[in-house]
């Protein structure tokens, strides 16, 4: 039986979730032993730019007409388009300017030409082309895509934590950032599956993960209102990594 053919694509971002898979290490080449991976440019200068995909992993938000062609071209020539990382799941960090006068910005970046770039505000891959599997994660955890993998080659759906950051971080018994330190913890309405990285670290988390499938966010409101902090606080936190909305 012929492996499934794959193709690993970038759009506007840092290239952070393509390294993931690349600092796969030990497992790449079994990885590499099932698949046929036939278009990666960060890998490859050798690639199929036409041919047909099985599964398409896609990094990166869409910001300019030319990413929204090669995304459009990418989900054509794809049986399933799985988006990776926060930036193609939720806008992500090139999302931070939404509602903000575009026009100003690219003239005060670039200079009066600005407005010839081709430049548009970020769109998550969902809001372009119909979106099959997305995996969050600024960058993805390398066990996330490892196991995405694995599920697809077997024709199921891999299930990712529903649940927030808060639970993993209670689970690895640490102290609380926000009830016992009144930090600005975004814990309690981000997805889980980082193993409370930063709190571990007594870091406050900053939601880079998106928000959790069953974010309660009056609730955190709550909280946050009596430690002190407003919603145009919790707002500015989440603007850098989750859509606009989260927190209004
Ligand atoms: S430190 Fe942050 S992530 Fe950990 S339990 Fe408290 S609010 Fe949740
Ligand atoms: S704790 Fe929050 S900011 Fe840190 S890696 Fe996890 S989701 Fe991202």
């Amino acid at each position: 039986m012929s492996k499934p053919t794959v193709g690993i694509f970038g759009l506007t971002g840092c290239a952070g979730d393509q390294l993931v898979i690349l600092n796969c290490e030990d497992r790449l080449l079994d990885i590499v032993a099932l698949i046929d991976i036939r278009d990666f440019l960060m890998a490859s200068s050798e690639n199929d730019d036409a041919c047909p995909l099985d599964i398409a992993l896609v990094e990166g938000a869409v910001l300019s007409r030319r990413d929204a062609d090669k995304l459009r071209a990418i989900r054509q020539r794809s049986k399933i388009l799985v988006a990776l990382g926060t930036c193609a799941v939720w806008g992500g960090v090139a999302a931070m300017d939404r509602g903000t006068d575009r026009a100003r910005l690219l003239e005060e970046v670039y200079g009066e030409r600005g407005l010839e770039y081709d430049s548009s505000p970020a769109q998550a891959l969902h809001e372009l082309v119909k979106v099959d599997l997305n995996i969050t994660g600024c960058p993805v955890e390398k066990e996330h895509f490892i196991a995405a993998v694995a599920a697809l080659l077997n024709g199921d759906t891999p299930l990712y934590p529903e649940y927030p950051v808060c639970t993993e971080c209670r689970m690895r018994e640490n102290n609380c950032l926000l009830i016992e330190r009144g930090e600005l913890c975004c814990g309690p309405i981000t997805a889980g599956g980082c193993e409370a990285r930063c709190p571990e670290l007594r870091v406050p988390c900053a939601g880079c993960r998106g928000p959790a499938g069953d974010a309660n966010v009056p609730s955190l409101m709550a909280m946050l209102e009596q430690k002190g902090f407003d919603r145009q606080q919790l707002a500015a936190r989440l603007r850098t990594f989750a859509p606009d909305g989260v927190a209004q």
